[in-house]
């Protein structure tokens, strides 16, 4: 059986003092909902790594990006290896505003990938089509040439620990939401994808997310889809109340 997962992105929001409060509010939270089956993760910023792991027990905790070099010279970079030393178990990579914004390619991706990987990280790969990819029906291809070529080059045991966040990039930070035929059909087709290159049953354990404008009044719908098992979640994430809402949306 697959996982069912929440991991909430915070992105570059909160200071440390304000980083460290709503992940203690997270912990408390989820822990007095006693849900037991719902694996929650929150990414704070990198330089709150530290401090967050120290109050966190049932949540787990993420960094947001990590390097495509394994240490050296790279002024501001962040290590695979410096993140997993902070307490952290999964790194998001490709979000699509480290692609628009960044330069983050598939291939950066993928020596990124191999270095949270090689760290025993976990990463929580993100894909998506922009709007006009959409509408020009290339969305498929889109897809297909971002897992190919940023994440299919591990084998099928790699493949096996990893997370996929379908992300549209229409629907991040946008108020507008997939709706759920479109998160379902998108979801099965990369489902599809994971069985032609690794087999049925990685397939079928592998968790693939869906990101992008979704809360706790639209998570109940999104997530009843049999090929969405959870959420990335963006600005719903930085209010604790909203962010169990949709925890306790499956
Ligand atoms: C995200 O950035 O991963 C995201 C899904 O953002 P939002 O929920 O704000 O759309």
């Amino acid at each position: 059986m697959r996982k069912k997962i929440v991991a909430g992105n915070w992105k570059c929001n909160t200071n440390l003092k304000e980083g460290i409060a709503l992940a203690s509010e997270v912990e408390k939270l989820y822990t007095q909902s006693g849900v037991k089956d719902v694996l929650t993760i929150v990414s704070p910023p990198f330089v709150h790594l530290t401090e967050v792991a120290k109050v966190l027990k049932n949540v787990k905790l993420s960094a947001q990006n990590c390097a495509a070099e394994p240490k050296g010279a790279f002024t501001g970079e962040v290590s695979a290896e410096m993140v997993k030393s902070t307490g952290a178990e999964f790194c998001i990579i490709g979000h699509s505003e480290r692609r628009e914004y960044y330069g983050d390619t598939n291939s950066i991706l993928a020596k990124k990938v191999k270095l949270a990987m090689a760290n025993g990280l976990t990463p929580i790969f993100c894909i998506g089509e922009v709007l006009a990819e959409r509408e020009s029906g290339k969305l498929f291809d889109v897809i297909k040439t971002q897992l190919q070529d940023g994440i299919f080059f591990l084998s099928a045991e790699e493949f096996g620990k990893v997370i996929i966040a379908y992300e549209p990039v229409w629907a991040i930070g946008t108020g507008v939401v997939a709706t759920p035929a479109q998160a379902q059909e998108m979801h099965k087709f990369i489902r599809e994808q994971i069985s032609l290159k690794y087999g049925k049953s990685v397939a079928d354990s592998t968790s693939i997310l869906y990101g992008g404008s979704c809360k706790a009044s639209n998570a109940k719908e999104l997530f009843a889809n049999p090929d969405v098992d959870g959420g990335l979640i963006g600005g719903a994430a930085l209010k604790a109340e909203e962010f169990l809402g949709i925890i306790t949306a499956f």
